[in-house]
């Protein structure tokens, strides 16, 4: 695509009243007022219900959901999602409080993460939840903790595929990588497996995240269950459990499209067909960023605005510490902007060109670069949308000691 047709993603999660932007009903401006200071995330239960209902239609019904506590650990909202889905996936002991704090049973929490500790093991055997090996040396502490306290762990063997899967924002499998078990070592491992007094349910294979073609997606959860497949013949009994991670992106860029989720649903549907071998087995898809990211908003406020050699930049006091994603530093090789608007000026026509910046001493330091937005000013709140995954606890926030942001689930 030309650059001049790459218009910038159209936001329309968010209702607009009186020219200001509304979270559930509520005006930013009015939630500014409540929370009693900016800058502040806001995320939308309602959006996130129904994105949770969105993918229950056009999934595949036999099709489990869990939800990835690391996109977005705030206990409210991984409360509210823990009643919708079948279960969380944790990668850390933190996260596995806030599990515990949620409605989901022992047995539907899922521990991932390479390097886990001795400590987040033990608990892990204890509370009862699935934990996914990573490699052999985790499993050999995790057979000796599980013989000393006399408890049988349940398991699953984290994969780390043969194959690689194009378009992902954030590529986990395929070549040599840090996470799970190559695929070439899994017979072995299997054998260890099954030796010992151990509740084993299945495969993890997880490829990758922030995948927005459809073609790229189907065709890895295909390259999955074709692995899948071939491992499980070096099991004695069928699988009970298989999860085959997730992927699903949100549109962040000029030019990015949303997900047709029904081309998915069907697909993947079709695709399941193909492997009746599965037919009992728990097929779990989990997701983070699709769930919760365009349920999320940014907002802080402009507190300077001046000119540079012909420049404007309006200066606010937010900015990396809090979003590092939105400011390009968390994985962007090129930086782009997220989309952003002025949130108490939203139908205002007198616009202009401008650098928005945040307040830390670096060049990092951007949330948005020559973007054409409603003339704005000191007062003003800049909203950052798409901003309800890898925001907050993704972000250095002790950088440069400023204030901390606000979190509310409306
Ligand atoms: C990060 C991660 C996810 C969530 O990825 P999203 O892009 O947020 O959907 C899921 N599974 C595993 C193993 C992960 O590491």
């Amino acid at each position: 695509m030309k650059k001049s047709q790459r218009t910038h993603v159209k936001m329309r999660q968010f209702p607009v009243r009186n020219n200001v932007l509304c979270v559930n009903d509520t005006p930013i401006t009015e939630i500014a007022r409540q929370i009693g200071h900016t800058p502040f995330y806001v995320y939308d239960k309602r959006l996130i219900t129904s994105r949770i209902q969105e993918l229950r239609k056009a999934l595949p019904p036999q099709l489990q959901l869990h939800y990835a506590i690391k996109a977005n650990p705030m206990a409210a909202l991984v409360n509210h999602i823990s009643t919708l889905v079948d279960g969380l996936d944790i990668a850390s002991l933190g996260e596995m409080r806030i599990a515990e704090g949620a409605s989901t049973s022992a047995e539907n929490v899922s521990f991932s993460g390479p390097g886990k500790s001795n400590e987040e093991l033990r608990e892990a055997l204890a509370s009862g939840i699935t934990i996914n090996i990573e490699s052999q040396w985790e499993l050999q502490r995790l057979l000796r903790m599980s013989q000393d306290a006399g408890k049988v762990p349940s398991i699953t063997i984290r994969v780390n595929p043969d194959f690689e899967v194009i378009g992902s924002g954030m590529r986990m499998g395929g070549g040599a990588r840090p996470f799970g078990i190559d695929t070439e070592k899994i017979p072995q491992v299997v054998q260890e497996v099954e030796a010992a007094n151990v509740n084993f349910l299945g495969f993890h294979i997880y490829w990758g995240s922030q995948n927005l073609c459809v073609e790229h997606i189907l065709a890895a959860q295909k390259s999955t269950l074709d692995l899948a497949r071939r491992l499980s013949q070096f099991c004695s009994k069928p699988i009970r459990l298989l999860n085959i991670g997730g992927g699903l992106g949100i549109p962040y860029f000029p030019g990015d499209q949303h997900l047709d989720l029904e081309s998915i649903g069907s697909g993947l549907g079709k695709i399941l067909q193909q492997y009746p071998e599965f037919n009992e087995c728990n097929i779990i898809i989990e997701l983070g960023r699709y769930i919760v990211g365009e349920a999320g908003l940014y907002v802080c406020e402009i507190i300077d605005r001046k000119e540079s050699r012909g420049e404007t930049f309006l200066i606010t006091n937010g900015g990396l510490h809090h979003h590092l994603a939105a400011s390009g530093n968390f994985g962007q090789i090129i930086r782009k902007d997220y989309p952003v608007c002025i949130g108490n000026r939203m139908q205002d026509s007198n616009k202009e060109k401008a650098v928005i910046v945040g307040p830390l001493c670096t060049p990092l330091d951007i949330l948005a670069n020559k973007i054409e937005l409603p003339k704005a000013g000191p007062g003003d709140l800049v909203v950052v949308y798409q901003s309800g995954a890898y925001g907050l606890t993704a972000s250095p926030q002790d950088f440069l000691s400023h204030p901390r942001a606000g979190e509310v689930l409306l």
